[in-house]
């Protein structure tokens, strides 16, 4: 494996820098590097400046509004991003329905859909999981049932990320029971959240967020034109779309900014103790995290090499997963540990713009690294939950 960039490569390598150097908006910069939550109008307006660039739909071919980059460049480009600590683009629409209807839609899906994402006119949500149906989707229960020209839908979505926010759902619902396996008589249909029947509910998570939500579908009617490809094959289409989720999983190039900000932190003398950096075991407990992400990033860099040869990356995505999301779930606990006793308390409002700065508890982000401790731990179950990831190595590596 050649791990050299090209001159190519890195003559776009120094393109993408320069238009984050420029292009960035400075807000958006200070509430992500100060740890402050976006508001919805922030996230839309750093995807809008992407699109504006060309770089939104990176994965999309040309003819949709794609870039056409090689995996590299595409490597290239999510690390810089990473590495400038922007804000993550909501995958949704962009990443996971698109790709469905691009591959699957009709033409008219096509020209009515594609470009409202392109350019983020439409917020969309996934309605995949259910009560009772994460891990195991096939026994999903909200049914659509066909009536003249609409099907009917009823049941409830679960963990429905920034459902709150979203102009359209897309679904995973059953519209016959009559199979001979589970995985058929499931169909994917496109919702409109505004249609009568349609309730969403939030659920607070540990640390106080609302980020993800219940949905509920009451007698909801959604045109059959929302059906996307043929009716009982949304499994099918459905496993695509969770392949593209796991792509870039591993988050290694986000992990290494947080590890040069947790080197930073625990250089700085804290209140006239000596800095955590002094501490032998607390160093080696970074060296060993630096050391495991190093090779987190070969690995990565291996499937990347194979990708770019045609192959495709099948297990090695379920490798990456796990072990990216427990690298960051290490590093939340080492923030954790750095910030010592500024760990503890919470107090949002200090992390709004006009808080004074002499009031701040703590030296900057201390005091939501235990927030994000606790956010974090999803990480390790959405996506499909590391163990099912684990299923998934033993049977197609092992054999088992
Ligand atoms: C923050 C967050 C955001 C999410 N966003 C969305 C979203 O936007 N849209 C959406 O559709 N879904 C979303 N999900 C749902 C996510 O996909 C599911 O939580 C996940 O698939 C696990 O399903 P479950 O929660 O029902 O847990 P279960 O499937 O009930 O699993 C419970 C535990 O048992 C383990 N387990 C289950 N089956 C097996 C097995 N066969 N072998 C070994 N262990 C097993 C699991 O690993 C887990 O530890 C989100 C989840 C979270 C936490």
């Amino acid at each position: 494996m050649n791990i050299d960039l090209t001159k190519e490569e890195l003559a776009f390598r120094d393109e993408v820098r320069e238009f984050l150097a420029t292009d960035y908006p400075q807000d958006i910069r200070r509430k992500q590097d100060e740890a402050i939550e976006l508001s919805r109008d922030d996230m839309i307006r750093w995807q809008k400046t992407l699109y504006r660039r060309g770089w939104f739909a990176v994965n999309w071919p040309v003819e949709y509004g794609g870039t056409g980059w090689t995996a590299v460049q595409k490597y290239i480009f999510a690390n810089e991003l990473a590495a400038a600590n922007t804000p993550a683009v909501i995958p949704f629409g962009v990443k996971m329905v698109a790709p469905i209807i691009y591959t699957f839609g009709s033409d008219e899906q096509k020209q009515r859909f594609l470009p409202d994402i392109l350019d983020s006119t439409t917020w969309w949500c996934q309605g995949y999981s259910e009560p009772g149906s994460g891990s195991d989707l096939a026994s999903l229960k909200t049914r659509a049932d066909r009536d003249g020209n609409h099907y009917v839908v009823n049941g409830t979505k679960t963990w429905t990320t920034l459902g709150q926010y979203a102009d359209w759902i897309f679904c995973l619902v059953r519209t016959s029971s009559d199979v001979a396996r589970r995985q058929e008589g499931i169909s994917f249909i496109l919702i409109d959240m505004q249609t009568k029947g349609v309730t969403v509910n939030p659920i607070i998570t540990i640390e106080g967020d609302h980020e993800v939500n219940e949905v509920h579908f009451d007698n909801v009617r959604v045109p059959v034109e929302n059906l996307v490809g043929e009716e009982g094959k949304g499994w099918t289409y459905g496993k695509v779309l969770l392949q593209h989720e796991r792509t870039n999983i591993a988050g290694v190039a986000n992990s290494q900014y947080r590890l040069r900000k947790l080197k930073q932190s625990a250089a700085e003398p804290m209140r006239g103790t000596k800095a955590l950096l002094d501490n032998d075991a607390f160093r080696r407990k970074i060296a060993r995290l630096e050391i495991e992400l190093k090779a987190l990033e070969y690995t990565e860099l291996r499937t990347l090499a194979s990708v770019q040869v045609g192959q495709s990356p099948g297990p090695e995505s379920s490798f990456l997963k796990i072990r990216g999301t427990e690298l960051q779930q290490a590093m939340d606990a080492l923030l954790v540990e750095a910030a010592g006793y500024y760990a503890l308390p919470y107090v949002p409002a200090q992390y709004e713009l006009d808080f004074p700065e002499g009031e701040r508890i703590g030296r900057g982000t201390e005091t939501i690294s235990s927030l994000r401790y606790f956010n974090n731990r999803k990480a390790s179950i959405y996506g499909g939950s590391n163990e099912i990831q684990k299923n998934i190595i033993a049977k197609h590596v092992l054999g088992l």
